[in-house]
């Protein structure tokens, strides 16, 4: 079988990493390519958009792929809906992998909001000290905010700077320990978290050290994405892919 994973995250790594040396799947690992160095893969990679749905059918055509797992990041709509749409038009089996969100818990100060310039407007107008924890592109509402003091940590530095007097940059991978994270929330003495509910353990040090620090968490919700067969771990993508092969090899595909 040809599989073609729709990556960008941890999860696609191991996913990757568990098929790789499988003889019976040949994989590819897809990347946007928003990193300057993205994190090594244990499978061939293609980087770059595709082209919108159409091209991303196309390359299935084209590659004969037999199955697609969109293993993207949750807030990465727009090819999750791409890979509904190409798998739809191609008839290629189509797996999402998607991390459940993480949940309030007792003791935590959520306010949710729907976009980044709600996230802006919701840290008010006395200045604050804020961790910012979104994507380096995705930052210029907060330009419209320039009295809080800004921490921002992104993968890649953030070029050009935001147009703010006060904001310090982190570049860093993670996973990111509570303790490390809580250090950090201390060193700068934030007053508030800005962040995506991503889900999973890499990034919820964060969450907890606020929630020990007492911090209130501006939380971005998260996209609508696409209503196709979904599970959320790595093993489960593997049953599913067996299951897959043997009625493929059944019906002598
Ligand atoms: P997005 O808004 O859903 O996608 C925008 C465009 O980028 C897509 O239409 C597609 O271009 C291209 N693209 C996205 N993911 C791709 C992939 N894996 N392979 C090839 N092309 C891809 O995506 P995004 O939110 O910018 O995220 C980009 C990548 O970063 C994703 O792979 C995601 O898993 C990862 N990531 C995102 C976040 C986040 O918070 N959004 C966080 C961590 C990691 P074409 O239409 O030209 O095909």
């Amino acid at each position: 079988m040809t599989i073609l994973i729709l990556g960008g995250t941890a999860e696609a790594r191991q996913l990757a990493a568990a098929l790789g040396d499988r003889l019976a799947f040949a994989v590819t690992v897809s990347l946007a390519g928003r990193t300057a160095a993205p994190a090594p893969q244990p499978v061939p990679v293609r980087i770059g958009g595709f082209g919108g749905p159409e091209g991303l059918a196309s390359y299935l055509r084209d590659q004969r792929i037999d199955a697609l797992i969109d293993a993207t990041h949750p807030y990465a709509a727009a090819i999750s809906a791409n890979a509904a749409e190409a798998a739809a038009v191609t008839g290629v089996k189509l797996l999402a992998m998607r991390r459940p969100p993480w949940a309030k818990v007792e003791g935590e100060t959520w306010i949710d909001v729907a976009s980044i310039a709600d996230a802006v407007r919701a840290l008010g107008e006395t200045p604050r000290r804020v961790f910012v924890t979104l994507g380096r592109n995705e930052l210029q509402p907060f330009a419209a905010a320039p009295q809080h003091y800004y921490v921002i940590r992104s993968v890649d530095p953030v070029d050009p700077p935001l147009d703010v007097p006060h904001a310090t940059y982190l570049t860093a991978r993670g996973p990111f320990a509570e303790g490390d994270d809580r250090a950090l929330l201390e060193r700068h003495r934030i007053e508030a978290i800005v962040a995506k509910n991503s889900g999973g353990a890499a990034t919820y040090g964060k969450i907890a050290a606020a929630r020990a620090l007492g911090l209130p968490v501006v939380m971005l919700k998260r996209p609508v994405l696409p209503d196709v067969p979904s599970v959320e771990t790595v093993d489960e993508v593997l049953s599913w892919l067996d299951h897959a092969l043997t009625f493929s090899t059944a019906r002598g595909v």
